[in-house]
């Protein structure tokens, strides 16, 4: 069990407060748990996505915050094995800075498609984009047996008990969509999905607007859909996505129908140009 300093608790309050009022609240864990993880099964869900499963024993007592859970995947720098950060600091980053430099795993954030906890195993999609980066590289070739390092994250989807429901994603976001639909949304959510072509659809138990972007701008399609939508403003919005996507859909929905920005839940799960570190 990770023990954090005064220092790092309240660097955890005053970050969880400022993003208070700029988003909506995300569900918060007190301990991030972190260990070491091992690939069980690979298996290719689609041309693009990549599921993996993983399996550790600390799966079994494991407790995801919501649906949208999401997880630091620590990946040992290449030829070298994996070195975990302490699980000491609240910040994961300053963990992994405090390591010799040729030790330091590359840091990239995933959901957590399903949780067995009787298996002791989650899914992962990953969204193969070639050898770009760490993420998409070590996924390219994950096998059985494969070691990775697991830093617990938190999820974001918490609707008010009332009010139409607006949820936004693209290709990264579709895993926490499809997990966001199977728990349970109300009855009427509007769902749009950008995604480049249509060979990154994946089966979602919910009616869902595809838009195809092709090469233009991720979100420049799906912020059209959403500025095009007629009806009243959503109570809630959960838009999740390339940055430049997140950032449009919910400056529209803030700016130009005045929803309350602690009504929308976005986050920039990827950069057009620049890691995710
Ligand atoms: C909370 C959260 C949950 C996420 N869940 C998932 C998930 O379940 N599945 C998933 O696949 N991703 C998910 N992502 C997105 C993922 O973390 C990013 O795509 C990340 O950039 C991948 O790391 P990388 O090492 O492959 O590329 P990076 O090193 O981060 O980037 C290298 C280059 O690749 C580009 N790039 C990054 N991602 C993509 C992409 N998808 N398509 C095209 N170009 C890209 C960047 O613009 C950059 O030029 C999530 C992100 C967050 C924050």
């Amino acid at each position: 069990m990770p023990r954090y300093s005064t220092l790092d608790q309240l660097q955890l309050k005053v970050l969880t407060k400022a993003a208070g009022l700029l988003t909506a609240t995300p569900n918060q864990r007190a301990v991030f748990d972190q260990f070491v993880i091992t690939v069980t099964a690979v298996a290719d869900i689609g041309p693009h996505l990549r599921r993996v499963t993983f399996h550790a024993p600390e799966f079994a007592g494991y407790r995801v915050t919501g649906p949208d859970e999401c997880f630091g995947l620590l990946v040992p720098p290449p030829g070298r094995p994996l070195t975990m950060p302490s699980e000491d600091r609240v910040n994961v980053r300053t963990a992994i800075r405090a390591l010799p430099a040729a030790d330091q795993p590359d840091l990239r954030w995933y959901t957590v498609r399903a949780h067995r906890p009787e298996a002791a195993e989650i899914d992962v999609d990953f969204v193969l984009h070639g050898d770009a980066g760490p993420g998409t590289r070590w996924a390219s070739r994950a096998g059985a047996g494969a070691s990775v390092g697991f830093r617990a994250g938190n999820s974001g989807y918490r609707p008010p008990s009332t009010g139409s429901v607006l949820l936004v994603a693209d290709e990264t976001a579709l895993p926490a969509l499809c997990a966001i639909v199977e728990a349970g949304v109300p009855a009427g959510t509007r769902i749009f999905a950008e995604v480049p072509t249509e060979d990154f659809h994946v089966d979602v138990d919910a009616a869902v607007t595809w838009l195809h972007r092709g090469t233009d701008a991720p979100g420049s399609h799906v912020l059209r859909a959403v500025t095009d939508l007629p009806g009243p403003t959503p109570a809630y919005a959960w838009v999740c996505g390339e940055s430049s996507l997140a950032t449009a859909v919910r400056r529209h929905l803030v700016k130009d129908r005045g929803l309350d920005r602690r009504s929308v839940m976005f986050s920039g799960y990827w950069k057009v140009g620049a890691a995710r570190t």
